[in-house]
């Protein structure tokens, strides 16, 4: 007997696209074998077969739009099919299959660690779901973290670098700034990589689905989507749910004071600025507001600007950026904001009591996980005081079959770490032997100059005893840095004393954020200073200081006066 199969209840779904037909006429399937998938803005699902059968004529093409009693195709059976199949509303109940979706891998957060770990989880050839509460993938990364603060940062550095020119006879005059414009263009740099990492979601058969996921049990994921709930059932699941801005509890409401992603959007431009916090992220983001015409302040806690990097590197960075700021407050709490429409009156606690007033404040004072927020406790998995959910060097929690990975695995929080993590996670998942090996994960502060570490700092070398080597080369004898007008800047390569192999090294100056990866190269291959100063960089690039330093630290760096005789 044929009969016309057709969509089932699909929810409030309408008009969905047909994005695969996986049968065709004169195919034998199976009772529950799935025919179509279909995809919404939300969800995608597969439409199953309610009876065996012989396909004879297919109604639906690919780029189809469907909703419920669409017919799909017409199939020969000998069996009665099993579940409604009639043309008029049935009760607005989502259906079990609709709603509910089976698959191997869930990944809970589509940050940079966790589409990395769908992306690569779903090359293996697993079936994959990406669960994201934000209707745009790429997470804090790419919507309001480390790629919109370059573009912004970009843009400063043009400026700053088109002000110096006045030097060498080139002036511009003052420069524009049409806000607007400038926010138009970083949020077009956005978009263009949030929807390239959309396409890869799809060209890869990963399903999305937007909403907040929370455990419900060690296998089942529930996602609360604008219209409804779905249940995923998984054999595996990858925690990247990140972190979130810090705040500080005695802050009042007030939109002149705000965090990275209100700093991001560009609401003014204020011209005192008080950073709070003086880490990386605050940092890049006061560069970017001075250059727009904002005199600094920073009050950080501990003792040290963007503590974790060397102090001779930061030392370089404070000079040649001195003149953005009036006041760089250390050892100091910030206690009390008064907000007025005045101003933002903040109070300090450090080697003296003060006050000072501000038209804009960037709490900048670090990133919480996001652990405490995903039900992990129905899923038994561990979360610490703090909100990070530890794993162990395959990703893997007190759960074996759940992993975690990224900002809400542990420090350090950086986009790299997490994709690096996102891949050992999903090959551990598909059964490989994956762990994560590296030796090192460098750090960069994207400041002007850019300062760039890796592996053992010195600082550290010298409070833990190591007996190790400096070479420090000056980019005062770099043809390229002196061509560039930027020679402040040094390379500086660390060596254990015995063996001459290379443990670690921090620059200073433009572009080190690129240029760190050589070394980072060079202490994952266990490269000594002969491997690293016989290298041929080429001439004349800022890389070729890395070479020479290597060659100072063997003493036959001739870019150099003679190394003393030791
Ligand atoms: C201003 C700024 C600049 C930065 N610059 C750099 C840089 O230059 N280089 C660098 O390496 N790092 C930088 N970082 C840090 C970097 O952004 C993070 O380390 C990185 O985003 C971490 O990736 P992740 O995948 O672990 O988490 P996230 O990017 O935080 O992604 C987690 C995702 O999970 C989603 N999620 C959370 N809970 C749920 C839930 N219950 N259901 C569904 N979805 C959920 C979130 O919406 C988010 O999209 C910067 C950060 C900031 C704030």
């Amino acid at each position: 007997m044929a009969a016309e199969v057709k969509v089932p209840d699909i929810g409030d779904f309408k008009n969905v696209e047909v994005i695969e037909v996986l049968v065709k006429p004169g195919d034998a399937v199976a009772k529950e074998q799935s025919l179509i998938t279909l995809e919404s803005d939300k969800a995608t699902m597969e439409i199953p077969s309610p009876a065996a059968g012989v396909v004879q004529a297919l109604k639906v093409k690919i780029g189809d739009k469907v909703s419920q009693g669409s017919p799909i195709l017409t199939l020969e059976s000998s069996e009665k099919p099993s579940s409604p199949q009639k043309t008029e509303p049935v009760a607005a109940t989502p259906s079990a299959t609709a709603s509910d979706i089976e698959c191997d891998v869930v990944v809970l957060g589509a940050g940079v660690g966790g589409y990395s770990a769908a992306f690569r989880a779903a090359d293996l050839g697993m079936k994959v779901v990406l669960v994201e509460r934000y209707p745009t993938l790429g997470g804090v990364c790419l919507n309001v973290g480390c790629i919109p603060s370059k573009a912004l940062l970009h843009t400063a550095a043009v400026m700053d670098a088109a002000r110096e020119l006045g030097a060498h006879g080139i002036s511009f005059g003052e420069p524009k700034v049409d806000l607007e414009q400038l926010r138009a263009f970083k949020d077009k740099v956005v978009a263009k990589l949030v929807r390239g990492v959309a396409g890869m979601a799809k060209t890869r058969k990963v399903t999305v689905l937007t909403g907040a996921g929370s455990f419900e049990n060690p296998h089942l994921l529930s996602v609360q989507l604008k219209d409804g709930k779905k249940t995923v059932k998984f054999n595996s699941a990858i925690i990247a749910a990140g972190s979130q801005a810090a705040w500080l509890p005695f802050l009042p409401e007030d939109p002149r004071i705000v965090d990275s992603t209100g700093a991001l959007e560009l609401r003014a431009r204020p011209k005192k600025l008080l950073v709070i916090g003086g880490g990386i992220i605050g940092l890049e983001m006061g560069t970017v507001y001075s250059t727009l015409g904002a005199r600094l302040d920073v009050v950080e806690m501990l003792d040290g600007l963007m503590l974790g990097a060397d102090r001779d590197l930061v030392a370089v960075w404070q000079k040649m950026n001195a003149k953005r700021f009036d006041n760089i407050f250390l050892k100091t709490k910030t206690t009390k904001v008064d907000a007025s429409s005045q101003g933002l009156k903040v109070f300090f606690e450090g080697e003296k009591q003060q006050s000072n007033v501000y038209d804009m404040i960037l709490v900048s004072v670090g990133r919480s996980p996001n652990g405490k927020k995903i039900g992990a406790e129905k899923a038994g998995v561990a979360v610490t005081e703090r909100g990070f959910i530890e794993s162990d060097r395959q990703m893997r929690t007190n759960v074996p079959h759940v992993y975690s990975i990224g900002d809400i695995r542990g420090n350090p929080m950086l986009a790299h770490k997490a994709a690096h993590e996102g891949h050992v996670a999903a090959e551990a998942a598909a059964g490989h032997k994956a762990y994560f090996d590296a030796r090192v994960i460098p750090s960069v502060a994207f400041t002007d100059p850019e300062i760039a570490w890796v592996g053992l700092t010195e600082d550290e070398a010298k409070k833990n005893g190591a007996k190790v080597g400096v070479a420090k080369f000056p980019w005062t004898a770099s043809g390229r840095a002196i061509a560039n007008a930027r020679d402040e800047g040094f390379t500086k390569l660390i060596f254990a004393e015995d063996t001459h192999r290379i443990l670690g090294g921090g620059i200073v100056g433009t572009n080190a954020g690129d240029l760190i990866s050589e070394l980072a190269l060079a202490v994952e291959m266990g490269a000594d200073a002969i491997d690293i100063g016989k290298t041929i960089h080429p001439h004349p690039t800022l890389g070729e200081s890395v070479g020479m330093a290597a060659e100072m630290f063997e003493g036959v760096c001739t870019d150099m006066p003679p190394a003393r005789k030791k």
